[in-house]
């Protein structure tokens, strides 16, 4: 494979790949199959021992999907749509490991993958126009162009509580769960953290743990997944309609098939109102935020009308009445925080091996070598579980020693907040994409971060065809992005409370990190860009770059 601009045998040494892809997750190895699909050479570094990224380190008991499988999966190749049948509507981690390693071995991509190869240094070498990137075994290689898809929700946080290194059991984060199975049977088990992988986890521990005590700060409005399998008719229907279904997941907003509902919660009298709350209760996933009434996360007294009926559904599944009250949220309305969606997760306080901390009352104090010490005392646990959440956004490439034109770090360049233009690309760091980073828009990831993976391949296509090798976003189309984004934030449903504003890490900066123009934006933007024939980048050739060809 020659290089991108198809330098002489004699001239410059060029760099060892055209583009390097950095993570093996959904985003990246859809990155890889695409960079060499467009005819590049393409190599994939991943700090995991599998492929996954996302769904290879949180294999936790009952981590799964969300979203509808066939809504998450890749919708590139139809034949792959067709013969791949998801056991579930929301497959849990297995499944979708085994999907995603199908996929590497149904293109031949892993060939082009290095496994163990956790990258510490990126450095940019402006005469070249390469990058130079090292992993933690000290193996380095260089690339025309470095694409950091890296993900959102990859470095997971511990909080600084005292003595945590001091506890002498079991310990484990939800994030970066174990390849080898964790046997709960007859341990005294604790769970801290109640987000979407607390939920999920703490039913699975409590069918096998002597005893699970779960640590909870504050409660999330959590209403049910409503899984199940997917049907024989079902898999006819899909298999039928992949080119209806791919229509709708290529253009919706947020990227599933839920419709939105037409109807305002005022628009229905109390009884009907009721009904519509028990239909939402019973529908699957985001139809809960997307197909609900229109006003149901904009309007106060509608959201409060919401949030009271999954109250009341808390009150009637908790037995113990105290406990239930303690699982009610009080600080925040339902889509100020990413919801998550739970199967049995309320009836599991009825479990007589099950208690709850609630640490608004009696906050952690600090860990010992025996257990977690409260205002109330030190409990003993044999494993103890974080399930305290990520460092959103920007945490891994924060942590990737990405260093652009200048000896300019990317931690000094982002020390107020990322900034970047269309989530893709920030000024002065030539040749450096991440797709499916900080700026995406919250919905069904795949969809987005695929969006974005598709302009980046069309960029370096571009680049080819006119005989450029760098490319880098001019500063004013990097600050026009991030101002439209600083906009969102005040627009958004979501609040700071959320972590999608960096609020849960310490010292992080309060930026909101997601783009709440969602694809539409997106979309615009880029028509606008190929319009506009890549106005808002400057292209080169770099220092040592031959002519390119008449
Ligand atoms: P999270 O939503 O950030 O939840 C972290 C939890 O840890 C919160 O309950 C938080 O309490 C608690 N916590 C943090 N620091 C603490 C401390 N010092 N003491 C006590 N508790 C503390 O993280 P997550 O549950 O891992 O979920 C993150 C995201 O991953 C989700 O929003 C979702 O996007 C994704 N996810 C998706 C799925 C899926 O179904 N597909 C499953 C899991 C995760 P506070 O709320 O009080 O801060």
């Amino acid at each position: 494979m020659t290089s991108p601009t198809g330098r002489a045998p004699d001239g410059p040494r060029p760099p060892d790949v055209d583009v390097l892809v950095v993570g093996a997750g959904i985003t990246g190895i859809y990155q890889l199959y695409r960079a060499r699909e467009a005819g590049f050479s393409a190599q994939l570094w991943e700090a995991g021992e599998g492929v996954g990224g996302t769904w290879y380190w949180n294999r936790y008991p009952g981590a799964r999907f969300d979203s509808e499988s066939y809504t998450y999966g890749y919708l590139f190749s139809e034949e792959l749509f067709r013969e791949w049948r998801w056991c579930e509507h929301f497959a849990e981690q297995p499944e979708i490991e085994r999907y995603l390693n199908h996929v590497v071995d149904r293109f031949d991509l892993r060939r082009h993958i290095r496994l163990g190869a956790a990258v510490t240094a990126a450095v940019y070498d402006e005469p070249s126009g390469t990058w130079t990137v090292t992993a933690g075994d000290g193996r380095t290689t260089s690339a025309r162009f470095l694409v950091a898809a890296t993900g959102v929700l990859s470095v997971p946080y511990f909080p600084d509580v005292s003595g945590r290194q001091d506890f002498g059991g079991e310990s484990y984060h939800t994030g970066l769960w174990p390849t080898t199975p964790v046997d709960f049977r007859g341990k005294r088990v604790a769970v801290i953290g109640t987000g979407s992988s607390g939920v999920q986890i703490i039913p699975l521990i409590a069918d096998e743990a002597a005893s699970l005590t779960v640590y909870q700060r504050t409660p999330n409005w959590c209403t049910p997944l409503n899984n199940g399998p997917v049907t024989p008719e079902e898999q006819a229907h899909l298999q039928e309609d992949f080119e209806a279904i791919k229509e709708i997941l290529d253009t919706s907003p947020a990227g599933f098939l839920h419709q939105p509902y037409d109807r305002a919660s005022t628009d229905d009298p109390p009884a009907e109102r009721r009904a519509f709350f028990e239909k939402m209760w019973r529908s699957p996933g985001f139809s809960k935020l997307i197909s609900h009434y229109t006003d149901v996360l904009f309007d106060e007294g509608a959201n409060a009308q919401w949030c009271e009926f999954i109250a009341e559904k808390v009150r009637d599944i908790v037995a113990d009445p105290a406990m239930a009250e303690k699982l009610i949220p009080r600080d925040h309305r339902f889509g100020e925080k990413r919801p998550p969606f739970v199967t049995e997760y309320y009836e599991t306080f009825n479990k007589p091996n099950v208690s709850l901390v609630d640490l608004q009352e009696t906050p952690i104090l600090g860990m010992t070598a025996a257990g977690i010490e409260t205002a109330d005392g030190v409990r003993p646990f044999d494993l103890v579980v974080w399930a305290t959440g990520f460092d959103f956004g920007t945490g891994a490439l924060l942590r990737m020693g990405i260093v652009g034109r200048g000896g300019l770090s990317l931690a000094e360049h982002w020390s107020e907040g990322p900034k970047t233009f269309l989530g893709i690309q920030t000024a002065d760091f030539p040749n450096l994409f991440f797709p499916g980073g900080p700026h995406a828009a919250a919905g069904n990831n795949p969809r987005y971060n695929g969006d974005q993976v598709d302009f980046v391949t069309d960029t370096l296509v571009y680049l080819r065809a006119r005989g450029y090798d760098a490319i880098e976003v001019e500063p004013a189309a990097e600050q026009r992005w991030t101002a439209m984004i600083d906009r969102g934030a005040a627009k958004s449903t979501f609040g700071e409370i959320s972590y999608y504003f960096g609020t849960n890490i310490p010292g992080k900066p309060k930026k909101y990190l997601l783009n709440s123009g969602g694809r539409p934006k997106l979309f615009a933007m880029i028509d606008e860009v190929v319009t506009n024939h890549y106005e808002a980048f400057r292209m080169s050739r770099s220092a040592d770059s031959p002519p390119p060809p008449a």
